[in-house]
């Protein structure tokens, strides 16, 4: 007669994340662990949570080259302090709300002229031009946007652009 033995406790992994109680390791001893662009990029998509945009939420953090310094971030919405109907929210590409990448911008208080920008949606044109002003080295995003000619933009200063 067959006995059945209970399953290998080794053979089940801890649940990643806040109460894994020991990261994974690679077989070389390593601990794998997510990528600097990847947590920044989640920071990102958990702020779109702050937006008062009535038409769609975005929202844009900007670090240090390295990425271990975040110089600001923001999220697209009416003015401060001004009524959240004031988001023209039927008039697609002009609801006159601030956008995410405005905002951020106008918090970094660093002087560092080599920034990067995380954004969640595809720059468009207005805020490519501020964001290459603003003298970043790199942009991620994340959604597509109707137009391209924001990272066309990117193209023509030489500013690397990497969807994530
Ligand atoms: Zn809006
Ligand atoms: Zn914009």
């Amino acid at each position: 007669m067959r006995t059945v033995r209970p399953r290998s406790l080794r053979n089940l992994k801890p649940e990643r994340g806040l109460h894994a109680s020991q990261p994974p390791v690679d077989t070389m001893g390593k601990v794998e662990r997510p990528s600097l662009e990847s947590l920044i990029m989640d920071f990102a998509m958990s702020l779109t949570r702050r937006a008062t945009c009535k038409r769609a939420q975005f929202s844009c953090v900007i670090t240090s080259e390295d990425m271990t310094q975040i110089y600001g971030f923001g999220y697209n919405g009416t003015a401060k302090g001004f009524s959240h109907d004031d988001c023209k929210f039927d008039q697609p590409g002009n609801c006159q709300c601030v956008h995410a990448e405005q905002n951020a911008l106008i918090k970094v208080r660093v002087n560092d002229p080599r920034k990067v920008v995380f954004v969640t949606g595809q720059p468009c044109v207005t805020c490519a031009k501020l964001i290459i002003n603003s003298g970043a080295s790199k942009v991620y995003y994340r959604s597509a946007y109707r137009s391209d000619e924001g990272l066309e933009l990117f193209k023509r200063a030489g500013v690397e652009v990497e969807r994530v």
